[in-house]
């Protein structure tokens, strides 16, 4: 509430492509896609159409027992199609949070049903973010958001979120761990990309120690990386896999788990000794939400966009690279999709400079926010364009001026600094995209 007890809130009106309009028609650059969210831009009439068809014919009705509706048959065989794991079903929840909880029970209950019931344990990440859910606070990596919520599960073991060494010894030494919750590219707590080798190796410790590898796609999930999943981009083949924002890009909300079919296996028995999995939510397999994931799909396909963050992701790390060269910046971390940080040194934090580069940016059109480490995220829809991309550096740039970093050698932001290159994949299909498609007319920024 301290944040809006001064100047008021800012108040969205309209979406388009990549931008955002304030009520007083103030164009923002939306540098970070909603909240991770909006992969195929604002503004697409083609979604609330058939969002509203669906919801003037059949807006929802429970899909427990045998009940179900079309088009969340028809999303939840896409998605079987669409996930990187043999023969997989799909459970339908409100969102990321739910989507966490759900397979913590999944996991627990799945062990019991495989007469193992003592592996009850879920190994997380430090900088972890899983939802806000009580689960998912259990699991938090970040430590400011379990602070002050009472008593939370305590079947939780943190490891060190880039040492895969120290994942193998747990393993090792335990014969009570259930799952391996992962976000293969962490987000929320500060975008950190997986060092070389390590998801390789923690997948690998996983299936020798006979644990359930959890990917948490929540944010990388539906082209974020510059693949359909990250488990895709980096061969996981995950057991279970967490979906929700990209799913729908946001129109409205809507999460999936998705089960690899040798881990779904214990719950497809036979009438005669049904598995009762007392689980589900009002709105899990919700008609009108499954008819706008399929709309969304639809444009992902269409208009190659997964391809294009393939692209994109070079564009904005050659863009953001140079940014690193300031005195108050500690780390640009680019190079995954299109999902970046733009991170502040230490002593930047304590005088407070990252809030003011954000009050520079949004001064400057652009709409972005600081994460639980103090980086600014970078994640912008997939429809992005290489201009908006050089306006944004432009824009952190001056902001980080005002805010009194200094340059330690002279740079030029927007121009090409292939030295600067962090860790990137091909550049195939660069000349695929007609960029003008995604441009447009707009005034210039004021405010
Ligand atoms: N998991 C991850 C990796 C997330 O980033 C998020 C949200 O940002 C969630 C889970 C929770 O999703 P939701 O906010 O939709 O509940």
């Amino acid at each position: 509430m301290a944040a809006v007890s001064d100047q008021g809130e800012l108040v969205l009106a309209r979406g388009e492509g990549a931008h955002v309009f304030d009520e007083q028609g103030r164009d923002y650059l939306d540098a970070a896609g909603g909240l991770w969210f909006a992969n195929v831009g604002h503004g697409r009439v083609e979604i609330a159409e058939a969002t509203a068809r669906q919801l003037s014919t059949l807006a929802s009705y429970s899909t427990f027992g045998d009940l179900a509706n079309r088009p969340a048959l028809d999303l939840a065989e896409r998605l079987a199609g669409l996930a990187p794991m043999a023969d997989a079903r799909v459970f339908f929840t409100s969102g990321g949070s739910d989507s966490v909880d759900t397979a913590v029970k999944l996991v627990r209950r799945y062990w019991s049903e495989l007469g193992q019931p003592q592996r009850q344990v879920i190994i997380t990440r430090e900088h972890a973010y899983h939802g806000m859910h009580l689960a998912g606070t259990s699991l938090a990596g970040i430590p400011a958001n379990q602070a002050s919520h009472g008593s939370l599960d305590p079947a939780v073991v943190v490891v060190p979120w880039n040492d895969a060494e120290a994942l193998e010894r747990v393993l090792s030494e335990r014969d009570d761990i259930g799952a391996f919750f992962c976000e293969p590219v962490i987000g929320a707590g500060g975008v950190y990309a997986p060092p070389e080798g390590y998801l390789a190796a923690v997948r690998d410790s996983c299936r020798r120690h006979d644990v359930l590898f959890v990917a948490d796609e929540v944010i990388t999930g539906y082209g974020r990386t510059g693949a359909m999943f990250a488990s895709e981009r980096w061969n996981l083949d995950p057991d279970i896999m967490l979906t929700a924002k990209g799913l729908t890009s946001g129109y409205v909300p809507m999460g999936a788990v998705v089960v690899a079919g040798r881990v779904a296996g214990p719950f497809w028995t036979p009438q005669s000794h049904p598995v009762l999995w007392r689980h589900g939510y009002t709105y899990s397999g919700h008609a009108g939400a499954a008819a706008a994931a399929m709309a969304n799909l639809d444009i992902l396909e269409r208009e190659n966009l997964v391809v294009r963050v393939d692209h994109l992701q070079h564009v904005l790390g050659r863009g953001l690279a140079p940014l690193s060269t300031y005195d108050v910046v500690a780390e640009v971390r680019t190079g995954v999709g299109l999902l970046t940080a733009v991170d502040f040194a230490p002593e930047a934090l304590a005088h407070g400079v990252p809030a003011r580069v954000l009050a520079g940016l949004r001064q400057r059109g652009v709409l972005t926010r600081l994460l639980a480490s103090g980086a600014l995220q970078i994640s912008p829809p997939f429809v992005v364009t290489e201009q908006d991309i050089a306006d944004l550096a432009g824009a952190i740039d001056a902001a980080i001026k005002d805010a009194g970093g200094v340059a330690r050698t002279p740079i030029a932001v927007g121009h090409e600094e292939p030295d600067l290159l962090p860790q990137i994949t091909s550049d195939e299909g660069v000349d695929a995209f007609d960029d003008d498609h995604y441009l447009r007319d707009r005034p210039p920024h004021h405010g």
